[in-house]
């Protein structure tokens, strides 16, 4: 049975930007329509400058499109040149953004942020329920922190238990593990791979790197030049990618990942 109407979805959004210099525009993104449906990590790839930010900043509505609409189950949907957003939009789709330190105010503690983003939550959850839900524990050891005092992986984990105290319905997570280091990337795709089959949350989880997309997500979409160039379950497209570009990114991945690559027969006359 097909599911209903699709948690996020985006229907034919452009957006273009004035250059800066001489005049002219950049479309940045074209025509993209894209679906998330409950339970799903949906990995949105391109290379730098096909749009991904873009596309995440008017899906969350910090930005309007030119054209086309935004919507979360089809309702209110944010459309052409709107200048504001409601609250309750805000509060389902959350942006996770690259540099954990730079969302986060240097001058105050973990217990701030958690406890200021609770503030309009009715039941109770305390700064240290959502420290546990993203394995920062004991939460004693963290509350007191400034953000000086984490590491790249702990602060994304902070990022991301500030964005659940709104119980969104989805996450909109822009290159979450690009800024940290290798050895702990995996870590934080867990914790989304962990929050969808726990909690159900949704995630279009914006990223550059295909391995990551095939870590973690159910269904890519490939964005080149700010077009939609292909889509499909995620081993379907690591196995068997239609398009050049999505080729080019697959061959882009360190070999040590191992994607899509049968091990190599052993060559005649090896020992
Ligand atoms: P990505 O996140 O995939 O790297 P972006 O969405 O940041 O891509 O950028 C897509 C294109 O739009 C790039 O050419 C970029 O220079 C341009 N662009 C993005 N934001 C702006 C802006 N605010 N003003 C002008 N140009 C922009
Ligand atoms: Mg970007």
């Amino acid at each position: 049975m097909r599911e209903t109407t699709p948690l996020l979805t985006a229907r034919s959004v452009s957006k273009s930007y004035r250059r800066a210099s001489q005049g002219g525009l950049i479309e940045a993104v074209k025509g993209v329509s894209l679906e998330v449906r409950e339970r799903e990590i949906v990995a949105l790839v391109g290379e730098s400058g096909s749009g991904k930010s873009s596309l995440a900043r008017m899906i969350v509505g910090l930005e309007a499109p030119d054209s086309g609409q935004v919507a979360i189950r089809g309702e209110e949907p944010l459309t052409a040149g709107h200048t504001s957003v409601s609250r309750s939009y805000r509060r389902r789709v959350q942006l996770i953004f690259q540099d954990p330190f730079a969302s986060l105010n240097p001058t105050r503690t973990v217990r701030y942020h958690l406890e200021r983003a609770l503030r309009q939550r009715p039941d109770g959850c305390s700064a240290e329920t959502l420290l546990s839900q993203v394995h920062l524990e004991p939460a004693g050891a963290y509350l007191e922190r400034f953000p000086h005092e984490l590491s790249g992986g702990e602060a994304q984990r902070v990022a991301i238990a500030r964005a659940l105290a709104s119980r969104p319905d989805v996450l909109c997570a822009d290159e979450p593990t690009s800024m940290l280091d290798v050895s702990i990337r995996a870590e934080i795709l867990n914790l989304l791979v962990e929050l969808r089959d726990q909690e159900g949350l949704a995630c279009l989880l914006i990223t550059h790197d295909l391995a990551a997309a095939r870590y973690a997500s159910d269904r890519i979409l490939v964005l080149k030049s700010g077009e939609l160039v292909e889509h499909g379950d995620t081993e379907q497209v690591i196995a068997d990618p239609q398009h050049a570009y999505t080729q080019d990114l697959l061959s882009a991945v360190p070999e040590r990942w191992n994607l899509n690559r049968k091990p190599a027969a052993p060559s005649p006359g090896a020992p």
